[in-house]
């Protein structure tokens, strides 16, 4: 037994001491002073270890922040009654109330404090733990269902009315067969059977229907009760309506299989569909098609009139397109301006040409967006199976290439996938390859053709020809590759790389001490961009060159595109001291009022008229045409491709300034054309 602590009378302190109840006392700064035997045994410590510990060391570790000081709650007259956590000396930590009074000497001066503590884990007696119990299941958000042995309702909660809809004097009584959606097979609902009858637990998902008819979605878990003698007495379900986190699922699946802009599958999900499509045409040994669409000139309206027109654009082309097709016809959007079709089950070859056909109609009538009209075309590449493939990434790229083969002609229109198509697709992707190495490994060169007057014979000028040296195929003309290197953008390098060229050339030749005359360069309209006079200024520094010892040929397609910043350019590099000059002149749409809007100084009639004269009456007519709208231009002219004198007499009378062709020489190697100008060789102009 603990002697009586100094503030409690000894008579009170035996009965507290002996009392169940935990009781301890504790000094006004909190140290305990006495523990009786229903703190030890609620606690754990002995007397020994507990008194003159401070209190704080009985607190649950989490509740020191929480709890409110206990000289703060202390009340001059009376108990306080507060709930807190504590910890046992086992570590475990309960809930307790707190009851705290302050101990008074006869003075009625505070002494001290003694404290009550009940551990509050109620056990209930069965019929609080029933009741209990029920008001839980009827509260629960999630639905249940109690059956008999007759697998009848028996009892059902408040969320199961407002899940089904069905009262419970509805559903008592009934079967479960009241929720049936009839969308399960047998075999699936053998399963739910069989849990019910006492199988085992079952979980899942269970498509259910509502009073209302409406099916809905829901989670189920399926246990049974047994009886003491282990018989089963009832099963229940518990379940949840998932009809919700369905719907967020399938907006989900929304974002990303769909295009949000058109509400098309995107790419994958019509790879998937199609491929679930091919799976069935193979079962049934059926035709289909795939059809790729590339819009024409669609990034023009974006630029020319803003995203949001162009957006609308797409969604009214993909209405009309769904128009057209078949509901069982799969329409995609895979990329900004391209879509693509799939024809699960056609009966013949020619019914997808049909079909690309009506798509193509579809879009003649123009599209009206806020009091703008506009008109599109497409490109139509078709790939059919299982003739060229079985495969949905084949098929796609089968159909791609169709497409791109229209659209380096700039056709629209559709067109049928070859195998000779995809071969020749093969062949440029390696030529570019190749065309790449070619520039890494110094396999291109440039040859010089001669350029010679028509009044004196002698030769005023050269034009620079790119020539590739290849290891295996010899020389390859540009006209194979050039088209292909503007298609891939590959011609931006090698344009600077002629420029480059020929400026080293010409200073080369200076450097010699042979005086030559001025070098044209040919230029794609795909470097005419802002930086093109910087970069050609950058070339002519490098080598010190002069800009008059260089002109640029360019083609009419640049006139054409007309902008003003096409017009700028020019003005600059004519700035910089470098004559134009148009080359091909005829072959393109130019008229005599756009040519006057441009500094050009010289114009190249093109070979293609040059190759009639004499005898072909068209042909002499258009160059004499060009020749007397030249001169009044006051533009030089110079004729291409001579090949014959009688050629060379016609120009010469129409008054051409100059000739370019086999008759005076091809292109030759830059010292084989520096011999020519050095020798002075001549035309002779009998
Ligand atoms: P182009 O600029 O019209 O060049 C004239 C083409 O006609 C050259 O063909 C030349 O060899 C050919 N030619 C000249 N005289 C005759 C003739 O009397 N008879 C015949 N049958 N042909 C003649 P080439 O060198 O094959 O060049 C073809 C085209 O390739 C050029 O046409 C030009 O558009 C392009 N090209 C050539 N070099 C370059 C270059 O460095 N850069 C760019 N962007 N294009 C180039
Ligand atoms: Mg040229
Ligand atoms: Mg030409």
């Amino acid at each position: 037994m603990t002697p009586a602590p100094d503030n409690i009378q000894p008579l009170a302190w035996r009965i507290l001491e002996q009392l169940q109840a935990p009781v301890m006392t504790l000094d006004l700064a909190g140290y305990l002073t006495s523990w009786n035997r229903g703190a030890q045994n609620l606690f754990g410590y002995t007397p020994a270890e507990a008194i003159g510990q401070h209190v704080l060391f009985l607190y649950a570790q989490d509740s020191f922040e929480g709890e409110t000081p206990l000289a703060e709650i202390l009340p001059e007259h009376g108990d306080t009654v507060t709930e807190v956590w504590r910890r046992k000396k086992s570590g475990e930590n309960f809930k307790a109330v707190l009851t705290l009074s302050l101990l008074l000497d006869d003075a009625q001066q505070p002494m001290g404090m003694l404290m009550q503590l009940t551990e509050t884990t109620e056990t209930l007696q069965p019929q609080e733990r029933q009741k209990l119990h029920s008001s839980i299941i009827e509260d629960s958000d999630q639905g249940i269902l109690i059956t008999d042995v007759h697998e009848r309702i028996v009892s059902v909660n408040a969320a199961f009315s407002n899940i089904t809809g069905y009262l419970p004097s509805e559903a008592l009584g009934q079967t479960t067969d009241l929720l049936r959606s009839g969308v399960h097979d047998a075999s699936f609902r053998a399963k739910v059977r069989a849990a019910m009858s006492g199988s085992g637990p079952w979980q899942g998902e269970i498509v259910g229907k509502r009073k209302t008819g409406e099916l809905f979605p829901q989670s189920v878990s399926i246990s049974v009760v047994r009886n003491d003698a282990g018989n089963i007495t009832h099963a229940f379900s518990i379940f949840s309506d998932i009809s919700v986190l369905r719907a967020a699922e399938e907006r989900m699946q929304q974002l990303v299989n769909f295009d949000s802009l058109t509400g098309l599958p995107n790419r994958s999900h019509f790879h998937s569909l199609v491929d679930l499509g091919l799976a069935g045409a193979r079962r049934n040994e059926s035709f289909g098609a795939i059809l790729a669409i590339d819009l024409r000139r669609f990034n023009v309206v974006n630029e020319t009139f803003g995203h949001e027109i162009g957006d609308e654009l797409l969604r009214q082309v993909a209405q009309r397109f769904k128009q057209v097709l078949r509901d069982e016809d799969v329409l995609a959007r895979i990329a900004a301006d391209e879509f693509v079709v799939a024809l699960l089950s056609v009966n013949k070859r020619e019914h997808s040409g049909i079909v690309a056909q009506k798509l193509l109609a579809c879009l003649k009538p123009g599209f009206t967006i806020e009091s703008i009209v506009l008109h599109v075309s497409a490109s139509i590449g078709v790939t059919v199976f299982p003739e060229d493939g079985m495969d949905t990434a084949t098929l796609m790229q089968f159909a791609d290439v169709a497409v791109k083969r229209l659209k380096a002609e700039g056709e629209s229109g559709y067109l049928f996938y070859s195998p000779e198509m995809n071969q020749r697709a093969k062949e440029r992707w390696q030529l570019e390859g190749e065309l790449r190495q070619a520039m890494a490994s110094s396999h291109l060169l440039l040859h010089y053709q001669p350029k010679v007057s028509l009044r004196s014979g002698r030769i005023v000028g050269a034009e620079a020809l790119i020539r590739w040296q290849h290891p295996q195929k010899g020389m390859v003309s540009p006209a194979l590759f050039i088209p292909m290197a503007e298609e891939t953008g590959l011609i931006l390098d090698i344009g600077d790389w002629v420029l480059s060229e020929a400026c080293r050339q010409i200073k080369a030749w200076k450097d010699s001490g042979i005086h030559m005359p001025v070098v044209s360069v040919n230029l794609s309209a795909r470097q005419f961009d802002a930086q093109l006079p910087a970069r050609i200024q950058v070339a002519l520094d490098r080598y010190e060159v002069p800009a008059a010892s260089l002109q640029l040929e360019i083609t009419e397609s640049l006139l054409v595109r007309g902008t003003d910043s096409v017009m700028h350019i020019m003005n600059d590099l004519v700035a910089m001291g470098l004559a134009l000059s148009m080359d091909d002149f005829g072959t393109g749409y130019s008229s005599l009022a756009y040519l006057k809007k441009f500094p050009i100084t010289t114009l190249k009639i093109d070979r293609s008229f040059v190759v009639g004269i004499p005898d072909d009456d068209n042909d002499c007519a258009i160059a004499r045409a060009i020749v007397t709208m030249a001169q009044q231009l006051r533009q030089e002219i110079v004729a291409e491709g001579v090949e014959t004198k009688a050629q060379m007499h016609f120009l010469r009378a129409l008054g051409c300034d100059q000739l370019q062709g086999f008759l005076f020489s091809p292109g030759v190697p830059a010292d084989q054309f520096a011999r020519m100008v050095q020798d002075r060789v001549r035309l002779s102009l009998d």
